[in-house]
C-alpha cells in the first residue's frame, strides 16, 4: 500500500517542552521526505506550527483544516499548502480524516486526547478503519494505554479492540507501523461478538 497522506494529532501549546518540539519536527520531516500528505488543524502556534514547518522545509505538502472562529483569532497558519476553512470543530474532525491512509498522534493536551479518542470511537463502530498511531515520545500515552486496559479488564473494550492502535517510541517507527499495522474490518460476521 503507498501512504499518501495522513492526518495528524498534536498539541497547539507554545509552552511545550523541547522533546515534543522536537518529535513534531522530526514527524513532519520524515513525512516530507516520503512525499506524504499531512492534513493537521492548521495552527501556527505550538507543536501544530513546528510539524508544519518541518515538513514545508522539506517540501512536504501540508493541507490545514481549520474553523473560522480559530482564524478570526490569527491563529491559522499563513505558508500552508492549502487551508480549508469549515464552520465548526466537528466539521473540521470530519474533514481531518476524511481519504487518509493513517490517523497519527503525537502528546498534547485535551485537544488531542479528543480527536484520538473520536478517531478511536469511530474506529470501534467502523466509520473509519485506517491505522492510528500513537507516537509515545517520554512515555507520554502510558496513562491512558492502563485506561485502555482497564476498559479491557472491565469489559469496556473487548482485547481485540487492541489491535485498533499501534504505539511507537518514534517518529522513526512510524512508517513501518503504518504499513504493518493489522486490517481493521468490525462490520464483518467475526467482529460483530465485540462490543
Ligand atoms: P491541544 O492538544 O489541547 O493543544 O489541542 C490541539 C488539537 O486541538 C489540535 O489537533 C487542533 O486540531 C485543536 N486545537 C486546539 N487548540 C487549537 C488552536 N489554538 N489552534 C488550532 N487548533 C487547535
Amino acid at each position: 500500500m503507498k501512504i499518501e497522506k495522513v492526518c495528524v494529532y498534536l498539541a497547539s501549546s507554545n509552552k511545550s517542552r523541547p522533546e515534543y518540539i522536537e518529535a513534531a519536527r522530526q514527524l513532519g520531516t520524515i513525512l516530507a521526505k516520503n512525499k506524504i500528505d499531512i492534513v493537521y488543524g492548521g495552527s501556527s502556534i505550538g507543536c501544530m506550527r513546528h510539524l508544519a514547518d518541518a515538513a514545508l522545509e522539506n517540501g512536504g505538502r501540508v493541507i490545514g483544516v481549520m474553523p473560522q472562529f480559530l482564524c478570526d483569532l490569527e491563529l491559522d497558519h499563513q505558508g500552508l499548502s492549502e487551508m480549508i476553512i469549515v464552520d465548526d470543530m466537528h466539521e473540521r474532525k470530519k474533514k481531518m480524516v476524511e481519504n487518509v491512509d493513517a490517523v497519527i498522534s503525537l502528546p498534547g493536551g485535551t485537544g488531542t486526547l479528543e480527536e484520538l479518542l473520536e478517531a478511536i470511537t469511530w474506529k470501534r463502530l467502523g466509520i473509519l478503519i485506517q491505522p492510528i498511531i500513537l507516537i509515545n515520545t517520554n512515555k507520554f500515552f502510558n496513562p491512558l494505554l492502563l485506561l485502555f486496559e482497564q476498559m479491557i479488564e472491565n469489559n469496556f473494550l473487548d482485547p481485540r479492540h487492541r489491535s485498533m492502535w499501534t504505539v511507537v517510541e518514534s517518529p522513526d517507527n512510524v512508517i513501518g507501523a503504518i504499513e504493518s499495522a493489522p486490517v481493521w474490518s468490525p462490520r464483518a460476521k467475526s467482529f460483530a461478538a465485540i462490543r
